[in-house]
């Protein structure tokens, strides 16, 4: 029996700008028909690893087989199964129609032009009359994401890798974007990665979560994370001051090490705090938003700690009991010992 390879599979990455080094990856597989979230701060090495993934940049060191082969980067072959949206997608100086046919035109795929085009456009939630005459410059930004990312879906790629997709558009645009590589996917298979701020969005769209940290990748599934710098504290504890004040304290690490991973079901939601709990955190922060999840009828509520974002999952029954709504100021409580280093 032979077992099928993964889509990607990286051995021993390192990739560096100069002397400084900005991604270290011993070994990551990313399976067919997958859709994998990646999580991390500006400047972590999500663009990096999207462009290594897409065959744009060749790791300084390491390997990269794409279906249990290694790939020629640049080359026209890979070029045509993988595919890459960049934060800011260029489009060409013409109308919508020709940006979203241009890839088939190149390839001289004409059979149906004008209907797949259509198809496309209505993928992602534009009406072919309306937008299909117009100029690149006479779009809103989610609109200008949307023909671009049409542009891609047209082609059909095996592989579509998506850079902060949502970072500049509207609501309605995000909900399109995500429903489109859902479609990909569906309907022929597609293998999608993609980069992302807005976790929630994130969670609604991808299977698995990679948290990337100063080039590093971690595994840390739908779960919060805390990243340094902590300080020192008395005996046994590190502490994260946050700018407005307030103060994470969490049971030091065996070894060094920059990630904390605080678990969603370590974490509880509450109006007040409680006095006279000395290793308890016990955070003041605002509801930004709450999304039901279809699946288990809970509610992902994405709570901002100051600058720090945590995601908690809440049942029906505490959303009416604490009368919780986007804009509600909360606490959230959880103990110092509740931390995971990694
Ligand atoms: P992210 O997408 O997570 O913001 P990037 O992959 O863009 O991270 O960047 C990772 C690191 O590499 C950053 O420190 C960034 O400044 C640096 N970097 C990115 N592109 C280049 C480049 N072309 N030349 C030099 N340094 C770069």
């Amino acid at each position: 029996m032979t077992t099928k390879e993964p889509a990607y599979h990286l051995n021993d990455i390192r990739h560096y700008y100069g002397d400084t080094k900005v991604l270290e990856i011993d070994t990551l597989k990313i399976e067919e028909s997958s859709i994998t979230g990646l999580i991390g701060p500006n400047g972590s090495g999500k663009t990096t690893l999207l462009k290594l993934l897409a065959f744009a940049v060749k790791p300084t060191r390491g390997i990269i087989l794409y279906k249990g082969r290694p790939e020629v980067p640049f080359s026209p072959a890979i070029r045509s199964k993988v595919t890459l949206l960049t934060q800011k997608p260029y489009l060409l100086k013409r109308t919508v129609f020709e940006n979203v046919a241009y890839g088939l035109k190149i390839r001289k795929d004409k059979n149906r032009l004008e209907e797949r085009v259509k198809n496309a456009l209505l993928t992602v939630g534009l009406d072919f009359q309306k937008f299909a005459p117009r100029k690149w410059h006479e779009l809103s930004g989610g609109e200008a994401q949307r023909v671009a990312m049409a542009a891609r879906l047209i082609l059909k790629p095996e592989v579509l890798l998506l850079d902060e997709p949502i970072a500049s558009v509207d609501t309605e645009s995000a909900g399109l974007i995500r429903d489109a590589s859902l479609k990909a996917r569906e309907n022929w298979g597609a293998t999608l990665v993609i980069a992302s701020h807005d976790l929630q969005w994130l969670y609604s769209i991808s299977d698995r979560q990679l948290s990337i940290f100063n080039g590093n990748i971690f595994s840390t599934g739908m779960e919060n994370i805390i990243t340094g710098p902590f300080e020192q504290g008395d005996d046994k504890i590190v502490v994260k001051k946050l700018d407005d004040g307030q103060i994470i304290t969490l049971t030091a690490p065996e070894k060094k090490t920059g990630i904390a991973v605080i678990r969603k079901k370590s974490i509880s939601i509450d109006l007040e705090k409680q006095a006279d709990q000395s290793f308890l955190n016990q955070l003041s922060g605002q509801i930004a938003s709450m999304l039901l999840e279809k699946k288990t009828g809970h509610i992902m509520a994405t709570i901002y700690i100051h600058d720090l974002s945590f995601v908690l999952r809440l049942t029906p029954g505490q959303i009416s009991s604490l009368d919780l709504y986007p804009g509600k100021k909360v606490i959230l409580k959880f103990q110092s010992t509740d931390v995971e280093w990694i």
